[in-house]
């Protein structure tokens, strides 16, 4: 772009420079000719002043004194061509001569004479110009003579011009014969020009003066004057256009968050980069830097202070990147990054110390950020050779470096990762995924998991969550954590959550059948999901079909989903409820704003996040948190469930908040439909309910749940160590 920018004027300014030279030497030939004009002129009058004296006086002798006086060298010659007098050098002798004129621009042939008696040639006849003023031709001819005037001395002439009417001789002298210092001899015929009479030839001198000097300088310093302001105002006028256009580019290429460039100029500067010939030799990483929980940052301050802050990641990344390197602001917050590539070591301790250094750019906080590089090492051709890299999208590239960054995913830790085999190895085992997803539905490859929730005052079973697994015959038992991210993108979610409810209203219907005191069963709904306004019906439809009564069935909707159409989602919530399903908020606190989704969303139970009860506060603010926030719940008319509780301090202590139900590996891992039949069975045993239900079932279906009782007992009791996979 900006050598496009540079060419026009540069040949704009060659141009300009060209006219000007053309200009000046113009303007010096039209100035030798006037002054040519004006001298021969002046020259002429003075040779007819010493004709008149030589014709008025009848004394010849005295003519010639007085003639003498004018200080020209000059002759007489009579009608005969007799010389009768002279003063100064003489020719004689005349013959005709023809000569070929090559001027400026156009090529004249001019009839020439050779004067026998004074050995001199000249035109045959001079041209006047349009107004009359003396005849151009003459200057062609004396350059003619100029230039060819060591031809001419050979032949040992001497030269004459005839101008219209006027005869101008040229006499030849090797001496003097230079363009403004000509000997030319200008012939005054008889007043009425009559042939016979005696012919005065006078020498004129033609020589600049100072003054002549003085003027022509003037002139050529005006002219150059002139030009040199054309040239310089536009001269600046092009560079204020380029210095403007400059603005404009800038402005177009300026990230609005952080002041510096923005992602549409990294991409184009990349592959500028990546390309270039300088570069063949050269190894790059593309590097993708995010800041972790910047959403968090932004929801305790405000987005135009989590704005500032990515204004000063930026500038601290843009410090640490080399002269011939590139950063820029993508979305988010994540930044790209150009490095010249020196090798994996090395680029890591950059990355690394870059991180260092951009965790502490707030005193208050301690941030968190992930690094994913994708090398481009320098190509090579068959012979080994290092070629250019002729065509790269740096958006592919850097997508690479997104999925190394991604691969860093669990880790709420810093770290760097590199684009590598294993990471292509993983892209290929996702896309396994998509191709094997219907089939696996068609076959029934998704098992049902049941996770108990269990009231922690009264170790009652009160409630489960259904979780997905995936049993495939040719990727083997896949945790929902890897698959379900897959459907979530791909939209195949919404295929899984049908699955899912139906099969747990199946297995509810089934299991009401059979005589089990069952308890509700949570099924998550994908935040996908919610965009289809019929979803409450969807969902009334599939429980229906299955038999089961809504009250069985809870939906569980993710935290994050609240955030995208509130008033879609509002609706949909009131339809389920007014269908008779509970809904509940699934990882509430795990990171958006939850509090304003209390607010408004009119829910029956709000599940904490696992996250809760993770790790140890010294000074128990975690505690009063969770404390508080059963307190909220309880004031909003919801149930609270907590999640992922694994020791039995923490059930005590949710037990004294009034926590209704815990579901977590303390009481039990998610298990298979059978497992949690047993702990159905294990249910109706403790509360003697086995009894109630004998009478209105038949008994094999008793001795069947008796014997599921008693596999189920030896194997998945409540325990009261923590039991992690
Ligand atoms: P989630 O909905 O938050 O489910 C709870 C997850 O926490 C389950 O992981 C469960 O096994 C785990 N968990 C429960 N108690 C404990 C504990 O005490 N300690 C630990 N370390 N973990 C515990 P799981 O089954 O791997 O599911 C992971 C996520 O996958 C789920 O998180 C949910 O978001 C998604 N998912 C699972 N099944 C389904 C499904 O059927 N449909 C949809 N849409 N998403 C599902
Ligand atoms: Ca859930
Ligand atoms: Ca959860």
């Amino acid at each position: 772009m900006k050598r496009k920018r540079i060419i026009g004027p540069v040949i704009f300014f060659i141009l300009a420079m060209a006219v000007a030279v053309l200009g000046i030497i113009y303007a010096t030939d039209q100035f030798i000719d006037y002054i040519l004009y004006n001298k021969v002129s002046t020259e002429y009058e003075a040779a007819s002043v010493m004709a008149d004296i030589y014709r008025s006086t009848e004394d010849k002798d005295e003519a010639f004194i007085l003639m003498n006086r004018f200080n020209r060298d000059f002759y007489v010659v009579d009608k005969n061509g007799k010389m009768v007098c002279h003063r100064g050098e003489l020719t004689a002798d005349e013959t005709s001569y023809k000569v070929k004129i090559s001027a400026f621009r156009k090529n004249l042939e001019v009839t020439a004479y050779k004067d026998r008696e004074i050995n001199v040639i000249y035109p045959e006849k001079g041209k006047k110009d349009k107004a009359g003023e003396l005849d151009f031709s003459l200057k062609k001819f004396i350059k003619f003579v100029n230039d060819e005037s060591d031809k001419l001395e050979d032949q040992g002439l001497e030269i004459a011009v005839d101008a219209e009417g006027n005869q101008f001789f040229v006499g030849y002298d090797d001496e003097d014969f230079e363009m403004l210092n000509l000997p030319i001899w200008l012939t005054v015929e008889d007043e009425d020009g009559q042939e016979g009479e005696d012919t005065v030839v006078v020498k004129a001198l033609v020589r600049l003066n100072e003054q002549d000097i003085i003027i022509f300088v003037v002139i050529m310093a005006i002219i150059l004057v002139v030009i040199l302001v054309v040239i310089i105002s536009i001269f600046t006028r092009t560079i204020s256009n380029i210095h403007r256009q400059k603005k404009v580019t800038n402005y177009f290429f300026t990230d609005t968050v952080t002041g510096g460039r923005n992602w549409m100029w990294f991409l184009i500067r990349g592959e500028q980069l990546l390309t270039k010939r300088s570069s063949i030799k050269k190894s790059f990483a593309i590097v993708n830097l995010e800041m972790m929980n910047y959403q968090n940052y932004c929801l305790c301050h405000s987005v135009p202070e989590g704005e500032k802050l990515l204004g000063k990641v930026h500038e601290e990344i843009f410090k640490a990147v080399g002269k011939k390197e590139i950063c820029a602001h993508g979305g988010g917050s994540n930044f790209g990054m150009i490095l010249e590539y020196t090798g994996r070591e090395e680029i890591k301790q950059r990355l690394e110390e870059l991180i260092g250094s951009l965790q502490t750019i707030d005193s208050g906080h301690k941030f968190n950020f992930r690094a994913g590089v994708k090398i481009l090492e320098t190509r090579t051709d068959e012979s080994g050779k290092a070629v250019r890299r002729k065509e790269i999208v740096v958006e592919d590239e850097y997508i690479n470096a997104c999925a190394a960054t991604a691969s860093l995913s669990g880790a709420d830790e810093s770290g760097v990762a590199f684009f590598d085999d294993k990471l292509i190895e993983e892209e290929k085992w996702q896309d396994s995924v998509q191709e094997l997803q219907e089939k696996a539905v068609r076959n029934e490859e998704f098992l049902v998991y049941y996770q108990p929730k269990y009231d922690p005052r009264t170790n009652k079973l009160t409630g489960a969550e259904a979780l997905i697994r995936w049993q495939s015959p040719e990727l083997g038992f896949v945790s929902p954590g890897k698959f379900i991210p897959i459907f979530e993108k791909n939209g195949f979610i919404t295929n899984i959550d049908h699955y899912m409810i139906s099969h747990v209203a199946r297995d509810q219907k089934a299991w009401l059948d059979k005589g089990y005191k069952c308890v509700p069963v949570s099924v998550n709904v994908s935040r996908a999901h919610f965009v289809e306004n019929d979803l409450a019906e969807q969902i009334r439809d599939m429980v229906d079909a299955a038999g089961a009564p809504h009250e069985y069935i809870e939906i569980e909707l993710t935290e994050s989903a609240f955030f995208d159409d509130k008033k879609a989602m509002i609706n949909t919530i009131n339809k389920l409820k007014s269908y008779g399903f509970a809904v509940s908020m699934d990882d509430f606190g795990s990171g958006y704003s939850s509090l304003n989704s209390l607010k408004d969303m009119p829910l029956d139970v709000l599940k904490l996040d696992a996250e809760f009860f993770r790790g140890e506060s010294a000074d128990g603010r975690g505690e009063i948190v969770v404390s508080e926030a059963i307190k909220l719940a309880k004031s909003l008319n919801m149930r609270t469930v907590a999640e992922g509780v694994e020791v039995k301090n923490q059930v005590d202590f949710l037990a004294g908040e009034g926590c209704d139900m815990i579901q977590g590996y303390y009481y039990a891992k998610p298990m298979p439909a059978a497992d949690y039949e047993g702990r159905m069975a294990e249910e109706i045993h403790d509360s003697e309910a086995i009894a109630e239900t004998k009478d209105a079932k038949n008994d094999n279906k008793t001795e069947a749940i008796a014997e599921v009782v008693a596999e189920e007992e030896t194997q998945n009791k409540p325990t009261n160590d923590n039991t992690v996979e």
